[in-house]
């Protein structure tokens, strides 16, 4: 480290050069964030200093949090839905199975997720010594029911849904999944993380929240089609009950308890969450979402005028598309500015159409598309 201090000008600067190594979002399609709305960012900054690891200094946070957690139930099925806002996905998802870990209090416990679950859930098996239980998937990317009830056993702490999964953007069958699980009285935890700020804003109506009785509970990310600022996810509980298990004592802080698994945890990107939730409107995010899904059809409908084809119809902005020789023709892509990415099985182009693409740069991806196929 220097031994004298840089003035503003010397370090900004060098932060612009630094910075501008970065990617600019314009031709990413392999990402689940996208930019910020302004008025997030805006928000962000006017609560950057607030910690809510200590809460008790600031309420005016805290309430916000509990607000953005109402807001969130609201879209989830359940405005009286209890939880807190997480640094996103992965905490969601191991704090949700440890509550139903230490809730079903089994010797040696296990999970049952389907294979399409994000990579989140063999951190949550090493960290909570889990066993953690991939059932197979239909032909449609769903999970299979018949592979999910073979894997149920004494032990089983709890089951996981997918809805939007990160590979296909599927939805799991919800119901039969909470029927499943209820008869075997075990936790059902669905993990939202994409689908949680897109599904509800669909034409079409899907069976995945609170809504289903047996839904133990949630994982949303606001960070991800919230367009608030990173970090924010949502972890939410239908009943309250389902926070205790998450419970530390705080002896030398201004509150007595905390659930969340970090300690010091940014307050700014819940005011940033609350600031935009409140901004948009369910109006405002279906607007969003309608021209994600229009811009999710128009590729899938142009790039089969040239033969390529979706492993399935797109369900929300996410797709896998069929592609030859897929590893030539992504590296050919990469070389013209763009970030695609890959599913894993069967391997496709997979690609996220999120609200920073334009219909300009959409076109142009297409036609690339099609040039990199005849290279
Ligand atoms: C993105 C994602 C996660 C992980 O979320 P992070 O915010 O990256 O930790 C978990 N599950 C699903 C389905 C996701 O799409």
């Amino acid at each position: 480290m220097n031994q004298k201090g840089l003035s503003e000008k010397d370090v900004m600067s060098m932060l612009d050069k630094t910075r501008s190594k970065d990617t600019s979002y314009d031709k990413v399609l392999s990402a689940m964030c996208t930019r910020p709305h302004p008025i997030a960012v805006k928000a962000h900054m006017q609560f950057i200093e607030s910690n809510l690891g200590d809460f008790g200094l600031f309420q005016g946070t805290k309430e916000l949090e509990e607000k953005v957690i109402t807001l969130m139930g609201g879209l989830l099925g359940d405005p009286n839905a209890c939880g807190y806002i997480t640094t996103g996905g992965t905490e969601s998802n191991i704090q949700a199975l440890r509550t139903a870990r230490n809730l079903s209090k089994k010797k040696h416990p296990n999970v049952i997720v389907p294979s399409s679950a994000h990579f989140s859930f063999d951190k949550v098996a090493d960290i909570l010594g889990i066993e953690v239980r991939k059932a197979y998937l239909d032909s449609e990317f769903k999970v299979d029911l018949g592979s999910v009830e073979s894997l149920i056993d004494d032990n089983t702490s709890a089951i996981v849904g997918i809805a939007g999964s990160t590979e296909f953007g599927q939805i799991d069958p919800i119901n039969e999944l909470a029927e499943l699980a209820g008869s075997h009285d075990i936790f059902l935890h669905i993990d939202a993380a994409f689908g949680g700020f897109v599904i509800p804003f669909l034409d079409k109506k899907y069976d995945f929240d609170f809504s289903v009785s047996g839904v133990s509970s949630i994982t949303s990310d606001p960070h991800k089609m919230g367009l608030s600022t990173i970090p924010a996810g949502g972890l939410l509980f239908k009943d309250v009950a389902c926070l205790l298990p998450l419970e530390i004592d705080t002896p030398y802080l201004t509150i007595r308890k905390q659930h969340s698994l970090t300690g010091t945890r940014s307050g700014a990107s819940v005011a940033a969450t609350y600031a935009v939730m409140t901004h948009l409107g369910k109006e405002g995010y279906k607007k969003i979402v309608d021209k994600c899904m229009k811009m999710t059809r128009r590729l899938v409908d142009e790039v089969q005028e040239f033969g390529i084809t979706p492993l399935i119809d797109p369900v929300m902005n996410i797709v896998a598309l069929d592609v030859p020789d897929i590893d030539n023709v992504r590296k050919r892509l990469r070389s013209r500015g763009w970030f695609t990415s890959i599913t894993r099985s069967p391997r496709a182009m997979r690609l996220v159409i999120m609200p920073h693409l334009t219909e300009e740069a959409l076109s142009l991806f297409i036609s690339d598309l099609k040039d990199c196929l005849r290279d």
